[in-house]
């Protein structure tokens, strides 16, 4: 049976105007996740992912950040074009965001059960009684892995990990059919990292909730996702399944780039590949690929012809090198 597409975005253009110079964010992003999958999207700093995220909840800051071209549907919502007051009830409901570091997820003065239940006042009030909410948060905190007699305590309270679990819990409260996770374990250590990412595998397997998440780290992307899109200045520049990506023959080179930056242990030199130069300026983008000055295979039509995407199956790479016409 098909599986129902959640999240539908077309030709997305983003843009951030200051009073020195228009910032271009978002280049024409195509990406759709379906009910209960899990999609990585991967990239450097810059690489236009946040804002991706940002839109999708409707959150880009008001007078700045502006969708100037393209399409956006969330469960058959045109979100671009929804009312604020339709987009505040969408987030928690439908869609909900993890943020980076979850100190600034959460009200320093509000006991954490008490954050969980504003929530669902917000969302359930007409669903629910007071007690059956109160029993939620109960629920939502053991689910989490924090017993539900924490309720009442604060989060200075609580270690960076438990925190996490608390912003986790609070997203994932509503049952919600979408969950943005924006580097939701960066912030953590390493061993507390595996633990809320193997945490938010199986809450997502017990809820179906469809997930994208946004990191800079291949291997968390291999663990959870089932497709995986790479993202580079503002585009998405390949986009496929797990294998495609990780075992596929064809790849974009700052996909290359990308895997060439990973340490290898069996390997006895220890020389990381990084790619060379830096992401282009968002304020002054060049002109054909947008990778052209940091690619060893640039040819003379990459310099002033944007590539296209070229797809196979599952897998779509944007790139002169796999586009017949341009290699004929
Ligand atoms: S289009 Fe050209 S410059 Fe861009 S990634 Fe492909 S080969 Fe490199």
């Amino acid at each position: 049976m098909e599986k129902k597409k959640l999240l539908e975005i077309r030709n997305l253009h983003v843009q951030y105007k200051t009073d020195e110079a228009i910032v271009h964010a978002v280049n024409g992003v195509d990406l759709c996740v379906d009910e209960g999958e899990t999609l990585g999207l991967v990239g450097e700093t810059g690489a236009g992912k946040t804002t991706t995220a940002l839109t999708i909840m409707g959150l880009l800051p008001e007078r700045v950040g502006q969708v100037t071209e393209g399409e956006l549907y969330l469960n058959g919502v045109d979100v671009i074009h929804a009312p604020e007051g339709q987009l505040k009830m969408m987030r928690g409901a439908t869609a909900s965001m993890i943020f980076q570091d979850p100190m600034t997820s959460l009200n320093p003065v509000i006991p954490v059960g008490d954050q969980i239940l504003e929530v669902l006042e917000l969302h359930k009030k007409d669903k629910m009684s007071h007690s059956e909410m109160e029993a939620r948060v109960d629920q939502i905190l053991e689910m989490v892995g924090i017993p539900a007699a924490r309720k009442t305590e604060y989060p200075h309270q609580f270690s960076g990990g438990m925190k996490q679990r608390v912003v986790i819990a609070i997203a994932l409260a509503c049952e919600p059919l979408l969950l943005l996770a924006d580097e939701p374990t960066t912030a953590l250590d390493v061993t507390i990292q595996a633990q809320v990412l193997e945490m938010m595998r199986t809450l997502k397997k017990e809820l179906n909730t469809a997930m994208v998440l946004i990191t800079h780290d291949l291997g968390v992307v291999a663990r959870i996702c089932d497709r995986v899109g790479i993202m580079y200045a503002g585009e998405v520049v390949e986009i496929g399944t797990v294998e495609d990506i990780y075992t596929g023959e064809k790849h974009h080179p700052y996909t290359t780039g990308l895997f060439g930056a990973i340490p290898d242990l069996t390997k006895k030199t220890r020389r990381l590949n990084p790619i060379d130069g830096l992401m282009p300026d968002p304020t002054r983008l060049p002109s054909g690929c947008k990778f052209h000055d940091r690619c060893p295979h640039c040819m003379e039509i990459c310099k002033t012809a944007p590539p296209q995407d070229i797809t196979e199956g599952s897998h779509t790479i944007k790139c002169h090198l796999y586009d017949k016409e341009v290699q004929k």
